[in-house]
């Protein structure tokens, strides 16, 4: 009687055991794919894919909504990666472009740091009523700060001034009108 309890007790904690350890027959559910999929893009929510960022975009491709060329700053590995994660073929003659040069015309810039509260990458240094700034290294051309300035003083890509375009500012007179000086 004692051994047929200590044999039973034994069958209980073995299959326990089995169930914790993960070899039941456990699938994995959607949260684990949008996850996995999401690991396999840049996460800096550009919005380039035409999704909110990137976790709504790994979601649609998770369940079948959506194509795999749609990240902009991934790119080609970007998506020859998703099309192996999700058992697809990889997209050709796709024209990947190099994401726009992003920067603040200093003599426009009137410290207001709208531009600061939308840059999903910390890309934007400053503070209120101080110039802006945007470091190079970290930024990546989302372009989501270009329509918040109410000065339109942040330039991307072919609106930068090049040798041609490029003027010194028109010098302000700092000091009271000299006579017959138009104001
Ligand atoms: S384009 Fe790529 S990096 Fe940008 S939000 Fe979409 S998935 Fe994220
Ligand atoms: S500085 Fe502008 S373009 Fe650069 S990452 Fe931030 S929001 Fe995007
Ligand atoms: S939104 Fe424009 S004016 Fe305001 S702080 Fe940014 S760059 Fe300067």
């Amino acid at each position: 009687m004692l051994t047929g309890l200590i044999l039973l007790l034994g069958l209980v904690l073995a299959v326990a055991a089995l169930l914790l350890l993960g070899f039941g027959t456990k699938s994995e559910g959607p949260a684990e794919a949008v996850a996995r999929v999401l690991e396999v893009l840049p996460r800096t929510q550009c919005r380039k894919c035409g999704y909110a960022g990137c976790e709504p975009y790994a979601a649609a491709l998770a369940d079948g909504r959506a194509s795999i060329e749609r990240c902009l700053p991934g790119g080609e590995p970007v998506a020859a990666a998703l099309a192996a994660l999700l058992g697809q073929e990889r997209p050709r003659d796709i024209a990947w472009h190099e994401p726009p040069h992003i920067v603040i015309d200093e003599n426009a810039c009137i410290g207001c740091a709208r531009c600061l509260v939308v840059c999903p990458v910390d890309a934007i240094l400053g503070a209120p009523r101080q110039l802006h700034a945007i470091l190079a290294d970290w930024c990546t051309g989302c372009a989501l700060c270009v329509p918040v300035c109410p000065v339109d003083c942040i330039l991307a890509g072919s609106a930068l001034p090049d040798r041609q375009t490029w003027r010194w500012p028109m010098p302000r007179w700092p000091g009271p009108s000299l006579p017959g000086q138009l104001r």
